[in-house]
Parts: C-alpha cells; sequence; structure tokens
C-alpha cells in the first residue's frame, strides 16, 4: 500500500520555527519578494505602477519618483494599515495553513500573543484573501451538488411537556442557512451560501458549466437542474452509491466542513458562514498541496489582493 500524501515527507515544506526564528529584517525582505514577485522582488508603485522610488534609511519604506505616494511593502493589500509585526503575519499564514480543520480566532490570538479581536480580523482577511481564487469561477464535467444545513439550532426545553416538534418551522428559529457546494469529481469545489437548497437552484445553474453532468440526491428541488444538465441522481434511502451516481465527494468535504464546525470553530453560522466555507472549500481544494506551497499560496493571495473593504479597520466600526 502506497503512503498516504500527508505522512509523505513532500507535504512537509514548511517549519513554523523556521518562520519563527526570521528576524524583522528576513521576514520583511521575504514579503516583498512574495509581493513583487512578477519584478524580481523589486517594489514598484501600487498607485501609478511606477517602479522608480526612493528608498527611506529609517524606516521600511518607500516614495514613488513619479507620483509621490509613500508605500510599505503592505500598502494597498489586505494588510495594510497593519500594526503587527510583519513576521507575526507570517507565522499567522503558517499556523492557519498547518491546521487542516481551521484555526480558530481565539487559538490564534495565544499562539501570536494578540488580542481576541485582531486575530479574529487576521483570520478573516486570510480567508478573503483565499476565498478570492474562485470568485467567478465555474465547475464543469462530472459535478456533484449537495447542501449542508448548518446553524439555527433550538435547544430543547428541560421539561418533556415543554418541548416542541423541531422538525415544524413554527418552532424553529428561522437561522439556519445552508452550505451548497459544486464539487467537480477530482477537481474544483465551489460553495456559497443559502437559506434553502431549493434556493439554491438558480446560483447552481450559473456555476455549473453547460454540458456537465450533475449528480444529486433524491431531494424534488434538484429536479429543475434536469431541463439545462444531463443529472444522475442517487436515492439515499435505498444506496449512497451504485457504482456511478452518487454524491460522496460532496458529502466528503460537509464532513471536512462540520469537523470545522464542531471541533475548531463550534459556532460559524451566521453572516460569515460563507467565508467559513470558502476557507474549508480552499483547504480541500488544496489538500494534497505540501504546507511550504500552501503557505505560497495564502501570502501570494494576500499579497495580490485588494485592502478588506469588509475588514480593514472592522472594529473602529463595530464598537
Ligand atoms: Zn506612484
Amino acid at each position: 500500500m502506497s503512503q498516504h500524501f500527508l505522512l509523505s515527507a513532500a507535504a512537509r515544506t514548511l517549519s513554523l520555527s523556521a518562520v519563527a526564528r526570521m528576524s524583522e529584517e528576513e521576514a520583511h525582505s521575504a514579503l516583498q519578494q512574495i509581493r513583487w514577485s512578477d519584478n524580481g522582488g523589486e517594489p514598484y508603485c501600487p498607485r501609478c505602477g511606477c517602479a522608480a522610488s526612493y528608498a527611506y534609511t529609517t524606516r521600511r519604506l518607500w516614495k514613488c519618483k513619479g507620483c509621490g505616494h509613500q508605500y510599505s511593502v503592505t500598502s494597498g493589500t489586505i494588510f495594510a494599515g497593519r500594526k503587527l509585526d510583519i513576521r507575526d503575519y507570517l507565522l499567522a499564514i503558517a499556523i492557519f495553513c498547518n491546521s487542516a480543520k481551521g484555526t480558530s480566532a481565539l487559538q490564534l490570538s495565544r499562539d501570536l500573543d494578540v488580542q481576541y479581536k485582531t486575530a479574529f480580523v487576521l483570520a478573516h482577511k486570510l480567508r478573503e484573501a483565499m476565498a478570492a481564487e474562485d470568485i467567478g469561477a465555474t465547475v464543469s464535467g462530472e459535478v456533484e451538488v449537495d447542501g449542508c444545513y448548518v446553524g439555527g439550532y433550538v435547544k430543547p426545553a428541560n421539561w418533556k411537556e415543554h418541548r416542541r416538534d423541531r422538525r415544524f418551522a413554527r418552532n424553529q428559529n428561522g437561522k439556519r442557512e445552508v452550505v451548497i457546494v459544486a464539487r467537480e469529481r477530482n477537481g474544483k469545489t465551489l460553495t456559497f451560501v443559502s437559506k434553502t437548497e431549493d434556493g439554491a437552484v438558480p446560483t447552481i445553474q450559473k456555476i455549473v458549466a453547460p454540458g456537465s453532468v450533475v449528480y444529486a440526491d433524491e431531494a424534488s428541488h434538484w429536479d429543475q437542474l434536469q431541463a439545462r444538465f444531463l443529472t444522475r441522481r442517487i436515492n439515499h434511502s435505498q444506496v449512497y452509491s451504485d457504482g456511478v451516481g452518487c454524491t460522496n465527494q460532496a458529502e466528503s468535504f460537509f464532513s471536512r466542513l462540520r469537523r470545522a464546525e464542531i471541533g475548531t470553530y463550534h459556532h460559524f453560522a451566521g453572516p460569515y458562514l460563507g467565508a467559513y466555507a470558502a476557507e474549508m472549500d480552499w483547504r480541500e481544494d488544496h489538500r494534497r498541496t505540501s504546507n511550504g506551497e500552501q503557505f505560497l499560496m495564502v501570502a501570494n493571495a494576500a499579497m495580490g489582493h485588494a485592502v478588506s473593504r469588509q475588514w480593514k479597520g472592522y472594529w473602529q466600526r463595530c464598537r
């Protein structure tokens, strides 16, 4: 039997201790190389693109000779307005990549010795950068579609006579949402959040390329997909896979999503559910990539991502 990828040495190409031992100078030049990799690591102005700049000797800043804009290695990126050392950002990315089921903000705050609020925003900035690779993406070929309900838990009353049948809508709290996945067999995963599976059909029709074969379970709302795609259905009350039809790839994504919810985040329903789903989607798609490459991918994504409208100055707005 061949060795599982995650057990092999090839899966481990990043050492947390090596990142932790970096001086701030080394961390800065590493991030500079990542940010301006298209220019051999030489800085150019984020505002006008001019490569000629004055470098300050007392601070790690440049001033554009073209437009006079003063910029640092993180200006105009998702880490714009940073307050931590650059090494802390590299450490945060390394820790985030090393944990297959995600890293909670509390754990990150302990690892980096920063406030919970700082870690919460930092982790969400990484999620936003990771999610960017799926913007406008579609899936094609053999695509499995399914939904996973999250949130809206109603605690049963203490006394039996006070308990209500939580299967009825009138006894639910309306907070339950569904993460929809469209997953290529042996390929890309796309996720989004919907109020119901039924309501997700129009979006699925948009993100699944025409000509694809769609695999779905027996739920009647997936019948609408038959108008546009060749569909194969599998009745889970009888069989999980009949050799051709199954949604097991979608289910295995949900298995990891659920483990992240139960084991790491404990609660991720609500306004940021889509961000957590996108994070787990990224982890799913890159699970057979070495941690060193994952680190570079996230660092690249963060450096290539514009300032986050949602997360920059989040706590200044939400006090
Ligand atoms: Zn400029």
